[in-house]
């Protein structure tokens, strides 16, 4: 399988999160991408498509904030990377603020996502990583290719970042897909978290259907999205499916889980597949609680893959790193065209 990454995707580096309570080196490093790419046959350097299909998903305004943030930081004095410490209660009135901190909030929702000198950058070569891969496939009519996005981008709303996303990889990759006429489009999401921001770009629209398998989010990160009765508003209703499971969830069950998500895609009329994949169902992650085994993910691909449908494969999370590029050898095997 052909694979895409640009080098400046590594650049991006914040040195710490908020979690539980105390600060903790950064989850998200440069090492994950390093790892993954080692085990890259055919990997290509991403090719440059612009800033419009990013616009196509991603509010200008929001845009703006994510590429000028680090220097705003900096003119504010700043030390370290830059991350918010408030944020807008829902429903509190949009308003036009200038201060780096009130910024931070309002593009934010939460703590795990600090901005630091080359966060732009990674996040715009990770974007352009996904289109790439899929401009491969419209041009050579492959089945199927894979997008090496660092960092990851499931979380990320049109106008917020959160989870370690900045750009939503998929989402933007899905629009194009279906600027292109390769749809209609389905966006399946397999990462341990729920893909909110991907839910929330598609919710009322009725042309994209998003499903997504991921920890319940009665107790698991991003806790206020995921739920089984969020299905789509307005003319999207119907259109969004989420299938939380609990804590433990282990192969037998993951699998049975995935045909249901497959006949539903498949149910809809989908005629081009994008595949958010996060490792980080893997047993040994370090922040996560299913128990899928490095040997499940070729099964779980080749179940994907019986769809046969063109299937664009966009990396997420998964932090156990030692484990990480084997994980996603092993997943991307799965699809028949050595990795
Ligand atoms: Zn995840």
């Amino acid at each position: 399988m052909i694979s895409f990454f640009d080098d400046r995707q590594l650049g991006h580096a914040p040195t710490q999160e908020l979690h539980n309570g105390g600060w903790e080196p950064y989850n998200e490093t440069a090492a994950r991408a390093t790892d993954i790419a080692s085990r890259l046959v055919d990997m290509r350097r991403s090719s440059d498509f612009g800033i419009d299909p990013i616009l196509a998903v991603h509010s200008a305004d929001y845009i703006d904030f994510l590429s000028t943030a680090f220097r705003q930081w900096q003119d504010a004095g700043r030390s370290g990377d830059a991350l918010g410490y408030t944020f807008p209660i829902v429903g509190r009135r949009p308003l036009n603020l200038s201060r780096i901190d009130a910024r931070l909030g309002a593009y934010s929702f939460d703590a795990a996502t600090p901005i630091a000198a080359h966060s732009w950058d990674a996040a715009y070569w990770s974007a352009q990583s996904a289109l790439s891969a899929l401009d491969h496939m419209a041009q050579n009519s492959a089945q199927s290719a894979f997008a090496l996005c660092r960092p990851p981008g499931h979380h990320a709303g049109a106008d917020y970042m959160g989870g370690y996303c900045y750009l939503n990889n998929a989402a933007i990759a899905a629009r194009q897909a279906q600027k292109a006429g390769m749809g209609p489009v389905a966006i399946l999401d397999i990462d341990y978290h729920h893909g909110n921001g991907t839910q929330d770009i598609f919710y009322e629209d009725p042309e994209i259907f998003f499903a997504s398998i991921h920890a319940d989010p009665v107790a698991d990160y991003p806790f206020y999205w995921g739920h089984q009765d969020e299905t789509g508003a307005g003319e999207g209703i119907g259109t969004n499916l989420n299938i939380p499971l609990p804590r433990g969830t282990d192969y037998r069950h993951y699998q049975s889980t995935l045909g249901t998500a497959l006949d539903a895609i498949s149910k809809w009329g989908a005629k081009f597949l994008v595949l958010s994949f996060g490792a980080d169902t893997y047993a040994g992650d370090p922040i996560s609680e299913f128990q899928l085994q490095t040997g499940d993910f070729p099964r779980l691909a080749q179940d994907i893959s019986a769809l046969a449908m063109p299937t664009l494969i966009v990396m997420e999370g998964g932090y156990a790193v030692d484990a990480l590029g084997e994980n996603v050898g092993a997943f991307l095997s799965g699809f028949g065209h050595g990795i």
